[in-house]
């Protein structure tokens, strides 16, 4: 009887492993762009989890362990975190993927919780691995907690904007439509975030791709199922200039 139970046991936990490698096993998608310095490759690990490689050098973006195998992923050279949230700071997934020499930029909330990094507040330029960084403002407008605090505040939470050479990539973190995206200068590949109620509707993403106008635009932040990506790819049909892809 109880080697039945063990049996049994074992099976379950087969499948459930099973069921787990598979998922990690799922190719990473991934994009390449040429830039004035190399080829940028862009690896879409999930959610709001990205991987940045060019030229031997890896920019990890708010790595969250239940998006991928960040086991079987290179080490960062440098680390971005737009804020404090779970899926957004996972100290775990930081520590694995950190070596002797990583640096890290964080918004202040974030360095109060992982108490490493360097902090980063909305407005300030830096470079990390000779990248010219800025963090830029990311907050919801709209959308409120039900004590009616903002899911991002203003001025807590980053936005970054990287140079790669001559190519400028915008990766908005948690936020809504805000009028200081249209300060952002020529951005050739945007990062928008679409969920609900967090950051934005389709109609809100349209708005910010208008003032953003990236060359190529991913949406992320979306859950499959959840969030009407149909609707936003109708939207833009209309907007020749900016080329959406999705890649989640
Ligand atoms: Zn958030
Ligand atoms: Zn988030």
């Amino acid at each position: 009887m109880k080697k039945n139970t063990l049996q049994l046991l074992s099976v379950i936990l087969a499948l459930f492993f099973t069921g787990t490698v598979t998922s990690n096993a799922q190719e990473i998608k991934k994009d390449g762009f040429e830039t004035s310095i190399g080829t940028l490759t862009i690896h879409h690990v999930g959610h709001a989890s990205l991987w940045f490689e060019v030229n031997d050098k890896v920019i990890h973006i708010d790595p969250f362990g239940q998006m991928g195998d960040y086991a079987s992923m290179p080490k960062a050279d440098l680390i971005l975190i737009t804020h404090e949230h779970g899926d957004h700071l996972d100290a775990g997934t930081i520590e694995l993927i950190s070596k002797e020499n990583t640096q890290i930029f964080i918004n202040q909330a974030g360095f109060d919780a992982l108490k490493k990094g360097n902090v980063l507040e909305n407005g300030d330029k830096t470079e990390g691995l000779g990248w010219k960084i800025s963090a830029v403002p990311a907050y919801n407008i709209v959308h409120k907690r039900e004590d009616g605090t903002a899911y991002h505040p203003e001025g807590r939470g980053n936005g970054y904007v990287i140079e790669f050479g001559d190519t400028k990539v915008y990766v908005a973190g948690d936020t809504e439509n805000i009028p200081e995206m249209k300060d952002l200068g020529k951005i050739d590949i945007a990062f928008l975030p679409m969920n609900l109620p967090y950051t934005m509707s389709p109609e809100m993403c349209k708005e910010a791709a208008l003032m953003v106008m990236p060359t190529v635009l991913f949406p992320y932040h979306y859950k499959m199922g959840e969030t009407d990506t149909q609707k936003f790819a109708q939207l833009m049909e209309e907007v020749d200039e900016i080329e959406v892809r999705f890649r989640q």
